[in-house]
């Protein structure tokens, strides 16, 4: 029979995921391979730790376990699962502590990052050259992002003779998973650089220049190349991408090169026509109603939008004509209305064509 899985990692059946992933670790410490060349016994052990925590970190087969006694699909000894791999590297991940972390020994690119820089309407529309601020990874300059001090080289992982990998054979199955010695790199860091406590790069953070090209958009990514973090082990620096996002305007809506506004105005300015002074970005111009202008119309100040990013030239800005009716009248007002009202002896088109309409439709 074998051994109580709760009893092997020393917890107690209610332990939690935290705590199964401490006994867990401190275990595995304890009775690594590593740490215990040549130690049949110690090896036995590590073997049952993994056993274990492979199960009871998982909620299925803890569930299984818990109801059985058994781990599922185990068919005797063994319980070694597909799911080992991905254990090992999760746990191992901060094994080897201060050592020779860093776990690629392929040339691997720096990351891609992403800054998201805010602009107003007008910054947009006239370009700009900004400076931000941006935290990254850079390749270490005292071993060059190799992780070992100057001088000294990794040496091959005697456990898995460099290949990085380790296989293990269940029955007539052979399953290949990262060599938990070197973490899958295939080397071990001896002598890890100082600098950069093996890791191959360093925190910094760096004030980059960045121009905006008058008529970017909301959305619109830069590309500044190289300036991503640093590469790993001789590989180049990622990208950095600029995100650039619009703050909201209070006067203006944009659409591409085309700039909206709603414009509130009077009955007697739509009717008989008026030059209002409106916003433009930067300024004020003056629009001309016509006389008769409708609600809702659209006028248009050609060229006073932002300018194209691709060409030259620039859009329009669309001025909305939203008529506003007062809610109340003063006597004078009311007396004018009255007035125009009585004086209105001819309906317009919309009125004439609805009620002849009507009539048809009421026989
Ligand atoms: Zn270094
Ligand atoms: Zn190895």
């Amino acid at each position: 029979m074998a051994r109580d899985y709760y009893e092997i990692l020393g917890v107690s059946q209610e332990a939690g995921e935290a705590e199964l992933k401490k006994a867990f670790r401190s275990l595995a410490m304890q009775y690594h391979p590593d740490r215990n060349q040549g130690d049949k016994v110690a090896e036995d052990r590590f073997k049952e730790i993994n056993e274990a925590y492979a199960v009871l970190s998982d909620p299925d087969k803890r569930a299984h376990y818990d109801r059985f006694g058994t781990a599922p699909g185990a068919g005797g000894s063994g319980g070694f699962d597909a799911g080992f791999g991905s254990l090992f590297e999760d746990i191992f991940e901060n094994f080897l502590g201060g050592g020779g972390r860093g776990r690629r020994t392929r040339a691997a690119r720096g990351e891609d990052l992403q800054y998201e820089l805010k602009i107003t309407l007008e910054e947009a529309a006239a370009g700009l050259e900004t400076k931000v601020q941006i935290p990254r990874l850079e390749t270490c300059g005292t071993c060059n992002g190799s992780g070992a001090e100057a001088g000294t080289r990794k040496v091959a992982c005697d456990a898995c003779g460099g290949r990085g990998e380790v296989r293990m054979s269940h029955g007539f199955l052979t399953v290949a998973r990262p060599c938990p010695k070197c973490l899958g790199e295939g080397q071990i860091n001896r002598s890890p650089c100082k600098t950069c406590r093996g890791e191959g790069r360093q925190r910094a953070e760096r004030l980059l220049s960045v121009k905006i090209p008058a008529g970017i958009d909301d959305g619109m990514q830069l590309r500044l190349t190289g300036e991503g973090s640093g590469g790993v082990n001789g590989g180049p620096p990622g990208d950095l991408y600029v995100l650039v996002r619009l703050r909201e305007h209070q006067m203006f809506a944009r659409n591409g090169s085309d700039l909206y506004c709603d414009l509130p105005v009077s009955f007697p300015q739509l009717a008989l026509g008026a030059e209002l002074e409106v916003p433009v970005l930067g300024g004020s111009a003056a629009l001309k109603l016509p006389a008769g202008s409708q609600p809702d119309q659209i006028l248009k100040l050609r060229g006073k939008g932002m300018p194209h990013l691709r060409d030259r030239g620039h859009g329009d800005t669309c001025y909305r004509l939203v008529l506003e009716v007062p809610a109340k009248l003063n006597t004078k007002q009311r007396e004018a209305l009255e007035a125009f009202e009585a004086a209105s002896k001819e309906r317009g088109p919309l009125a004439t064509s609805f009620f002849e309409r009507m009539k048809k439709l009421l026989g």
